[in-house]
């Protein structure tokens, strides 16, 4: 400061010397005349860059600090020092910023930051995605007004935020959140949103499956259970009715059998650690022996064919192939009346797909049933399924199979005319 006042006054004390050693020689006037010019000078020198640092004080984003001599010229220095120093925090924080913006978009949850009367402040892209938001639009409006499901509404009128809220149908129909409210800061929210649509769509399926089994497996147990009964509470046993009553026991227990054993299948094929063991499977030789195994269930009812079209192998396994093939024929001899016609196919395709078809001239199946044929339990006509020792997981192994071999299951059919199923395999497939 002390520099500051040495400099700022130097150059006037000097002018004023020099206007006594003037007054001196010329008189009052010349010196004072001398004097008021040098400081009006000096005054019009300190006039301009006051002028230059008002001009760039207007946008001094955008404009150098001016060039400047004297003790303007250590402002100008200061305040350009200022101005980087500024600059180079600035661009400090918007590093820090975005990397903020990048995690919090990066987080597997929606994040919305509401402010003390629950208007948006912020959201990350899932959270848009979770209530229908526009980041850049919805700032400042109340989430209330954007989201406005009653039990929302609610849930933060009420402000208890100790347990999650269930809410559906935010922005489609089966959509599932669990919304999460955390207060922070003063009088802030974070609300934290993640989509549980396909946990709740597999704990629905898990209780449906369970439900099923139980349904399933309660008829052939009833029946089991009556026979005991009453083969119990006889005085006398009857020989000839205790053997009719073994026999029917004896089916049932097989029909739970079949069951359980389709069951394990199931179970088998969707463990993710299960993963196929792969080798080459020659599938016209398969397909002879299967259609050994036809002909044994139809027991002569039926006429079998086997089209042998073309000799791919697959790199496939054999065994779930088998089963795979096996399920298709034995419904096509369960759901053919007597005198009917079964065709196995083998062929290529001729966008190079390998297909295998089992056609039959049975009973058909109506066109709404198709799409719900490969789903656990799902029979058309339950009694018939049952009759023919059906458990109704059959096509759920097939679509399995299918799947685990990259193939998909087709299903033509006509009502009373017949159904053709094919598994579809893809060109990678097929082994030359
Ligand atoms: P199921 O053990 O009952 O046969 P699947 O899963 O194998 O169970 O088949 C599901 C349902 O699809 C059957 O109950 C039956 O109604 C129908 N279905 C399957 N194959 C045929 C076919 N070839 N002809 C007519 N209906 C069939």
């Amino acid at each position: 400061m002390f520099d500051f006042w040495q400099r700022a006054l130097l150059f006037p004390l000097a002018m004023a010397l020099v206007s006594l050693l003037l007054w001196g020689i010329f008189g009052a006037f010349p010196a004072t005349l001398f004097f008021g010019v040098v400081i009006l000078l000096r005054l019009l020198v300190h006039l301009r860059q006051l002028a230059a640092l008002e001009n760039w004080s207007m946008a001094p984003e955008s404009r150098p600090v001016p060039d400047a001599s004297g003790l303007w010229d250590d402002v100008f220095t200061r305040l350009n020092k200022m101005m980087r120093k500024q600059r180079e925090d600035r661009e400090k924080h918007t590093a820090a910023l975005h990397q903020i913006e990048q995690a919090t978009s990066a987080l597997p949850e929606g994040v919305t930051i509401l402010d003390e009367a629950d208007h948006i402040e912020w959201c990350n892209p899932l959270a848009e995605m979770h209530f229908g938001l526009d980041g850049s639009r919805d700032v400042g409006q109340q989430i209330t007004y954007l989201a406005r499901q009653p039990e929302f509404v609610q849930y933060l009128a009420i402000a208890n935020f100790s347990e999650p809220l269930i809410l559906r149908g935010t922005r489609q129909d089966e959509l599932v959140l669990s919304v999460k409210v955390v207060p922070y800061g003063i009088n802030k929210k974070l609300l934290i949103s993640r989509d549980i649509t396909r946990f709740e769509r597999i704990e629905t399926m898990r209780r449906d499956f369970v439900a099923n089994v139980s349904h399933e497996l309660r008829t052939p147990l009833t029946v089991v259970n009556g026979f005991i009964e009453t083969l119990q509470d006889m005085p006398k046993l009857d020989n000839d009715m205790a053997r009719r009553a073994l026999v029917l026991m004896g089916e049932q227990t097989t029909r739970m059998e079949g069951m359980v054993d389709d069951l394990l299948t199931l179970s088998r094929l969707e463990n993710s650690l299960n993963t196929l063991v792969e080798e080459e499977v020659d599938v016209p030789v398969l397909l002879q022996s299967l259609y050994q195994d036809g002909q044994a269930l139809s027991a002569g009812k039926h006429a079998f064919k086997l089209e042998l079209e073309c000799t791919a192998k697959l790199h496939g396994n054999s065994g779930e192939l088998r089963s795979a093939f096996g399920n298709l024929l034995s419904n096509a001899v369960r759901y053919t009346p007597q005198g009917g016609e079964i065709v196995m196919r083998w062929h290529m395709r001729e966008d190079g797909q390998a297909t295998f078809g089992v056609r039959d001239s049975g009973i058909g199946i109506a066109p709404e049933h198709i799409p719900r044929l490969t789903e656990r339990f799902y029979r058309v006509d339950r009694s018939r399924s049952r009759e023919t020792g059906g458990t109704g997981l059959g096509l759920a192994i097939v679509k399995h199979i299918a799947n685990r071999h990259q193939a998909h299951l087709e299903v033509v059919s006509a009502e009373g005319k017949g159904s053709t199923f094919s598994i579809v395999f893809p060109a990678k497939r097929i082994l030359a």
